[in-house]
């Protein structure tokens, strides 16, 4: 009964995050329709909204698949053993372009020698490319992102910090749900789905892994990941080469 309740409550979240930017689009468009003069700036200015409601749209979709496909009883990840500082390198590339839109520092602080993790790295990308992008979103013009990794209790500790504007405590334990956001105005405001956290948790579940938040509000959050580690220390080449 509880399962059902929960499925029902769902399908009702998804349909009204569904609706929401499809109204928007509908509006926009039976405007456009409707109005024969519309000048030229005003007509630009209700597609360029048309357009970002569509993207938004898709985003939704796209998480909603990703959702089902690792919520899946029986999903196992792809684990191997790699070095994180190279996955940790390749998502600050992806996310830098959005950064600098917003006038941000990224700063990455990796040692060089660190054993290898033992994960499913297009998952654990997945989930850095969603701490970093909330990291982004949340953080004012001109803050700070750091991104990070070490050793923690035998295992593969990675934080994502930032200097923003932090998580009141009372809202920090439901941050994974589906679809919860603080504020829900700011995050739409943002093009968020309020899905990308629920799948960072899937993915560290699935991982046996865990996950820590600390935050202040005002002063910023760091979102930390846990994961296994194999056993094989990974020396990065500049390493090798000095001790040849
Ligand atoms: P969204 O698409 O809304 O960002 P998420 O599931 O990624 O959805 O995050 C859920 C909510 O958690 C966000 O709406 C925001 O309120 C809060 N949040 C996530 N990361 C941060 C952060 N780094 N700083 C402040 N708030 C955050």
């Amino acid at each position: 009964k509880k399962y059902e309740e929960m499925r029902s409550e769902f399908v009702a979240n998804v349909s009204h995050e569904l609706r929401t930017p499809l109204t928007s689009i509908r509006g926009f468009a039976e405007t456009l329709l409707d109005t024969e003069n519309t000048d030229q700036a005003h007509a630009r200015e209700f597609l360029l909204i048309i357009n970002k409601e569509a993207e938004r749209l898709s985003r939704l979709i796209d998480n909603l698949l990703h959702l089902s496909k690792i919520e899946q009883t029986g999903f196992v990840p792809n684990l191997e053993a790699f070095p994180i500082k190279d996955l940790i390198r390749l998502a600050s590339e992806v996310i830098r372009p959005k950064a600098a839109e917003k006038n941000l520092t990224v700063v990455l602080g990796t040692p060089d020698i660190l054993p290898l993790a033992h994960a499913d790295p297009d998952m654990i990308r997945q989930v850095l490319l969603n701490l970093i992008d909330n990291a982004i979103n949340y953080t004012p013009v001109g803050g700070t992102i750091r991104i990070s990794a070490g050793i923690e209790l035998g295992h593969m500790k990675i934080d994502v910090q930032d200097n923003g504007i932090g998580i009141p405590p009372e809202n920090v334990a439901r941050l994974f749900e589906r679809f919860y956001r603080v504020d829900k105005a700011r995050s739409r405001e943002l093009g968020g789905t309020g899905l990308g956290l629920s799948i960072v948790k899937h993915i560290i579940e699935a991982h046996k892994g865990g996950l820590q938040v600390e935050s202040k509000v005002g002063k910023g959050s760091t979102f930390s990941v846990l994961l296994p580690l194999a056993e094989n220390v990974h020396r990065s080449e500049g390493e090798e080469q000095n001790e040849n």
